[in-house]
């Protein structure tokens, strides 16, 4: 059975008794990608939380806050019976009613996340890192955990948590875990749901631009590389920005880089999707 805790007062009496827990905070609205975080919690943890919270304060756009997907039931559904293989192990949801069970009252404390946040997404969404920061950082106060998983599909994300884990010395270890797509190459969304059978294939434009950038990086000609990303640019105006950075930093590559970051943000409609890939130095294999 799964336990469903929505205050912070029934999250640190839960947590009082535990040593050993694996946090992996959501927004909700579940797919494969998210399990797949709680899947590697279980692995690693007696006791897995899954936080269940659309965060307001990480919201640029006040539609996108407003169309975000709420599912609380259907999303019960998945984690019971993804629970039902690891029954062995304690699964416990919080999925606060409201933001003053995350924040406290009156807060008025900004993190302000550094270089990390004014790239990529950072740019074209200011205050966006900044607000997942505050949340991430009450989440982790709050549960407690040992570790906890984040996913690759929002690589800068997974960086600047690390980075602001690191440089706040929290106790927490920031797990990253693999990229999830379905079968034709669309990397899971919340957002996806949004969009029409056509509006998916439209989708795929993003993943197979990565793809044709990332066989041009395997050859090594740098030149050719960014002749390409130009072209695509300039031939498809979906792209809010598409760009090739060290992954370890996000600062521009150059022949030391050990691992490259290949992201794009793309508009189908009015739906902005995210992806990337990340490569080895001279491998053809993702890091
Ligand atoms: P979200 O609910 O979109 O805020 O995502 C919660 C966590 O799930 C974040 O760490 C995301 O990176 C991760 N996540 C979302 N989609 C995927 C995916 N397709 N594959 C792996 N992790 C994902």
């Amino acid at each position: 059975m799964l336990k469903i805790l929505t205050t912070k007062i029934e999250l640190q009496e839960w947590k009082a008794k535990k040593t050993d827990i694996g946090f992996v905070p959501t927004m909700g609205n579940l797919h494969q990608g998210h399990l797949s975080l709680v899947e590697k919690s279980f692995r690693h943890h007696q006791n897995t939380l899954i936080s269940i919270f659309v965060n307001p304060t990480q919201f640029n756009n006040a539609d996108d806050l407003k169309n975000y997907p709420r599912t609380l039931t259907q999303d019960l559904e998945l984690l019971e019976l993804l629970h039902k293989t690891y029954s062995h192990k304690e699964l416990v949801v919080f999925a606060p009613l409201d933001a003053s069970e995350v924040y406290p009252t009156n807060f008025d404390t900004q993190i302000l996340p550094g270089k990390l946040a004014t790239k990529l997404c950072g740019f074209y969404r200011p205050g966006h890192f900044s607000g997942v920061c505050s949340v991430v950082y009450h989440l982790l106060h709050l549960a407690g955990a040992k570790s906890a998983y984040f996913g690759k599909k929002d690589y800068q994300q997974y960086l600047i948590v690390k980075k602001m884990v690191e440089d706040l010395s929290l106790k927490t270890e920031i797990v990253p875990c693999e990229l999830v797509r379905d079968e034709k190459g669309l990397a899971l969304s919340s957002r996806n749901n949004r969009l029409s059978e056509d509006q998916k294939i439209s989708a795929l434009n993003l993943i197979h631009a990565l793809k044709a950038l990332e066989a041009k990086l395997l050859t090594d000609d740098y030149l050719a590389l960014e002749t390409l990303k130009k072209k695509i640019l300039s031939e498809d105006k979906q792209f809010e920005y598409l760009e090739i950075l060290d992954a370890s930093n996000l600062e521009a590559y150059d022949q030391e880089t050990q691992n490259y970051l290949i992201a794009g943000a793309y508009f189908v409609g009015s739906v902005r999707l995210i992806d990337n890939i990340v490569i080895k130095r001279g491998t053809a294999q993702h890091a």
